[in-house]
């Protein structure tokens, strides 16, 4: 069975599951590749023979050469999306892109003020890059923001400074006792070049898509116009349902399609990206935790370490609990599982079935954080496979011992396996 479009791809633990190498590997077939949530705070390795891109807020799709969307959903550090561009198109490739009018802007008192509240939060710190990314959002909810159309517009974006900026001013200064070099002229100066270069790439997303999706050549109807959208972060990362308040400022799962890009509820297949092992960055509970030798060696030989920020991830043994309720939350069509050949022969390798607190058992993540901080997870013992994957590209060619691993996870999501994944190159990919 083929993976069908229009397709949602959401990573089903706490990120990093390699969803920007499985966008690359679908964007082949897609017209459109449609980022939808997140800023730069969401980094992307994709390798292609041998050469390491890391993205962060240009749709994975630009490796393809599609047409690419950031919807209202995502917001936007202009500085950052600029040296993405400059950098592809100083490789000759045409960066065919279309932005949202209603789009948040991150501005820079939005990086002063997160920087500032994860020090006055201490040892609570939610583990945020001081990017400003959740600051950008509390802007957005609050009608405070700086959007697209306002970025693009000298007029709307002094406007909006002149009134914006001396209250946060107040604010990392009286609140934070804060000093912060930033005016407003500073601030529009820097601000207004990057609205003059990015102007050329305004349209409304939210109308586009809906035409692709209802137009006579629309997938559903005769399979030609490809939609698919790439969402940032992982489902634990999801602001709502995820392990708040150590999340994003954003929901992750797959609904959130429909209002992040504007679109109205239909069907769109949902695709979970499931890393073989689990990894987080940050601080927040993680039941499966390695804190020994186990944990380092996964760290290494999967290069757990982040793309934005460079800091080791936490790793540990894969969680079903994590993963039914990503499931039941997104609804998942197709799995792919990633990074199988990093378990390669690892001493001992384990699944978590279910959680414990005293004799009651879990079976999915606790909706009360307090009950998840304590479960303890029960584990299920795996054989390991002695021998190294990455070169295979056949599943039949697989271990015994591997295929069982993948067929289990399988088996207990009720979900088909489509990809399983032994290596970052594109090739290093086994179908199924
Ligand atoms: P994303 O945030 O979900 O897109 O994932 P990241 O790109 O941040 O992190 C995944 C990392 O694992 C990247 O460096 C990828 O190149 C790499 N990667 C992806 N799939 C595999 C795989 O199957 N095996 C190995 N060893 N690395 C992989
Ligand atoms: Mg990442």
């Amino acid at each position: 069975m083929k993976i069908k479009f229009p397709l949602v791809v959401v990573g089903a633990q706490w990120g990093d599951e390699g969803k920007g190498k499985i966008i690359d590997i679908l964007a082949e077939e897609a017209d459109y590749v449609v980022r939808f949530n997140g800023g730069n705070n969401a980094g992307h390795t994709i390798v292609v023979a041998s050469e390491k891109f890391p993205l962060s807020l240009l749709p994975s799709g630009i490796l393809q050469g599609k047409k690419l969307l950031i919807a209202q959903g995502a917001v936007i550090d202009p500085a950052v999306l600029l040296k993405e561009i400059d950098f592809f198109e100083k490789r000759g490739t045409k960066v065919k892109l279309t932005i949202d009018p209603r789009v948040h802007i991150v501005m820079p008192y939005h990086k002063e003020l997160d920087r500032a509240t994860e020090l006055w939060k201490g040892k609570k710190a939610t583990g945020s890059l001081h990017l400003g990314i959740g600051y950008c959002y509390e802007d957005k909810n609050n009608r405070f923001g700086v959007r697209f159309e306002d970025l693009i517009s000298p007029n709307l974006l002094r406007e909006k400074i002149e009134m914006f900026f001396p209250l946060k001013k107040r604010q990392l200064e009286l609140v934070f006792g804060q000093k912060t070099e930033l005016t407003k002229d500073r601030i529009y100066q820097e601000y207004v070049s990057y609205g003059w270069k990015l102007k050329k790439y305004l349209g409304d997303v939210s109308k586009k898509v809906q035409e692709l999706l209802n137009s006579p050549n629309s997938p559903r109807l005769h399979g030609a116009k490809k939609l698919l959208f790439e969402g940032a972060h992982g489902t634990y990362l999801d602001g709502v349902f995820g392990t708040y308040p150590f999340t994003t400022a954003v929901y992750t799962i797959s609904g959130s399609v429909f209002p992040y890009v504007g679109v109205a509820p239909q069907k769109i297949y949902s695709l979970a990206v499931v890393k073989a092992y689990t990894t987080r960055v940050g601080n927040g509970p993680f039941p499966t935790e390695l804190l020994n030798n186990l944990g380092d060696e996964l760290r290494n030989k999967g290069g757990e370490f982040g793309t934005v920020s460079k800091r080791p991830r936490r790793c540990g043994w894969l969680d079903l609990p994590l993963l039914r309720t990503a499931t039941r939350l997104s609804g998942f069509d197709y799995l792919v599982i990633t990074k199988l050949d990093v378990l390669a022969k690892i001493p001992t390798l384990r699944v978590c079935t279910h959680y414990k607190i005293g004799a009651k058992k879990y079976y999915e993540v606790p909706s009360l954080m307090t009950e998840f901080e304590k479960c303890q997870p029960v584990y299920e013992e795996f054989k390991p496979w002695r021998r190294d994957i990455s070169q295979i590209r056949n599943f039949s060619d697989l271990p015994i011992e591997a295929r069982k691993y993948v067929m289990f996870i399988e088996k207990n999501l009720k979900v088909p396996v489509k990809y399983v994944f032994v290596g970052p190159e594109r090739k290093q990919t086994i179908p199924l």
